[in-house]
């Protein structure tokens, strides 16, 4: 278990002179207990104590940090089981295979799908950010080579740098620079050799062990040489047992504090599935349940992007709607004569209602009303989206001074609201548009007709 709020404050100079931020040591105590903020932000601490605190207060999973600069990658950091009791930390870092043994136009067309294969969604953009290199047959000049192009071509992979040999992933680290990659793996039989290759190069090491047991001990020696930053393959070899492997981990580092366990995963789902698609579906399961990170034999759009989209709906905070500014947003040119259409301020909504209005390419000006992020009809029943706030909205936003008409579509499932509204803005004539948004292009195609 953390400290609590009031330990953490035992602990602290008790002299409230806000050099941290906080107006009193218990406010930056509170925050300290519940994850919010570093100890590191309070100059008057004993450093004995504040790495005392700061180990006290760690999420039992630690971060692991990848990659440099703007490309950097947190994993694990997660502190709880469930993401209905805390939210989900760090998105699940995917990754593509590339190996040694690979011909050159295949080698070629990875990188290709790597870069091109990203979406947006919700404001969101969706992608892959891990290229795994793997040293095949001792093939070390290839794969050193394949380092410096994957550097050179793809600086915003982070990477996962897989060879039997110390000397080798050396030589890898000194590629990559400021870059810091994974290096994979220390195993019962190397593990020294790893861990001092780890250690000089600064660099995160997995660790893969041929069951749990195995990679618990490996884990506990290099914690005793110093390392911290660790990743952990587990070896399964079934899919049964990759999924109850990320279980056991997650559980036996959260549940139990077992150190050796407090590390996030790296899974290769194609070591274990038969066939692409029953690795996919084994990806689609280990995204909530518990992978650290997963290494994917290839990438095609069609099961990336489900991924991607599964991922992001894992990781956002299940209490925090996803939202988007109150205000006018033109789409598609409008201009005096076009149309106005409101909505609400759900992520969701506003990127499916504006995503209709621009496939119609009518030019429309689109109205986004607060409603802390609910649905139009939740917001309708929470009195957030009611005729007395649209017409508020619509009077302050500053709409009227860029059309010249007064006609407002409201979405078709406020129709019962269409009188209120009107009372509410006699100037305004009301117009009910559709229900679903998929109705919106014919809808604006006929009012530009009309
Ligand atoms: S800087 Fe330290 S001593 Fe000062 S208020 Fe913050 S916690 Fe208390």
């Amino acid at each position: 278990m953390g400290l609590t709020g009031i330990q953490i404050m035992q602990k602290l100079p008790k002299t409230n002179c806000g050099d941290c931020g906080f107006p009193t040591c218990l406010a930056f105590a509170m925050k300290v207990a519940a994850g919010q903020a570093e100890i590191d932000k309070c100059p008057h601490v004993d450093p004995a104590v504040k790495e005392e605190i700061a180990e006290a207060s760690a999420p039992p999973i630690r971060t692991v940090v990848l990659g440099s600069g703007e490309h950097q990658l947190k994993l694990g950091g997660e502190t709880v089981l469930f993401r209905h009791e805390k939210r989900f930390e760090n998105p699940v870092p995917l990754g593509l295979r590339l190996a040694t043994d690979m011909e050159e136009a295949e080698i070629a067309r990875r990188l290709e799908s790597f870069r091109r294969l990203r979406w947006e969604r919700v404001g969101v953009d969706l992608h892959a950010e891990v290229l795994a290199l793997e040293e095949v047959n001792g093939n070390k000049d290839g794969f050193l080579s394949l380092v410096r192009r994957v550097r050179e071509e793809c600086p915003e992979a982070v990477l996962v740098l897989i060879s039997e040999n110390p000397g080798t992933l050396s030589e890898a680290c000194d590629l990559c620079g400021e870059h810091r990659p994974l290096l994979y793996a220390a195993t019962l039989d190397n593990f020294k050799e790893m861990g001092q290759v780890a250690k000089e190069k600064k660099a995160a090491l997995a660790v893969r062990g041929d069951n749990l047991a195995e990679t618990a001990r490996i884990s506990e020696e290099l914690l005793k040489m110093g390392l911290k930053d660790l990743v952990l393959d587990t070896g399964a070899r079934s899919v049964r047992e990759l999924y109850e492997d990320q279980v056991i981990v997650r559980r036996a580092a959260i549940k139990k504090r077992f150190k050796p366990f407090g590390f996030p995963t790296i899974t290769f789902p194609y070591r274990c599935a038969r066939g692409y698609l029953a690795e996919a579906i084994l990806a689609a399961v280990l995204i909530p349940k518990y992978a650290g990170m997963i290494i994917m034999s290839d990438f095609r759009a069609d099961v990336l992007f489900p991924l991607l989209v599964e991922r992001m709906n894992i990781f956002t905070d299940p209490q925090k709607p996803l939202v988007v500014e109150e205000g006018i947003y033109p789409i598609n040119g409008p201009d005096e004569n076009s149309p106005v259409l409101i909505t609400c301020n759900f992520a969701l909504t506003y990127f499916i209602v504006s995503g209709e209005v621009e496939g119609s390419r009518v030019p429309s000006w689109l109205l986004i009303k607060d409603t802390e992020g609910l649905s139009v009809l939740t917001a309708w029943a929470a009195g957030k989206f009611g005729a007395d706030t649209i017409a508020e909205f619509v009077k302050k936003c500053g709409i009227a001074e860029k059309v010249k008409h007064r006609k407002l579509v409201i979405p078709g499932y406020l129709a019962g609201i269409k009188g209120e509204l009107e009372d509410e803005l006699p100037d305004w004539e009301i117009i009910i548009g559709p229900r679903e948004a998929s109705g919106l292009p014919s809808f604006l195609k006929e009012w530009k007709a009309a």
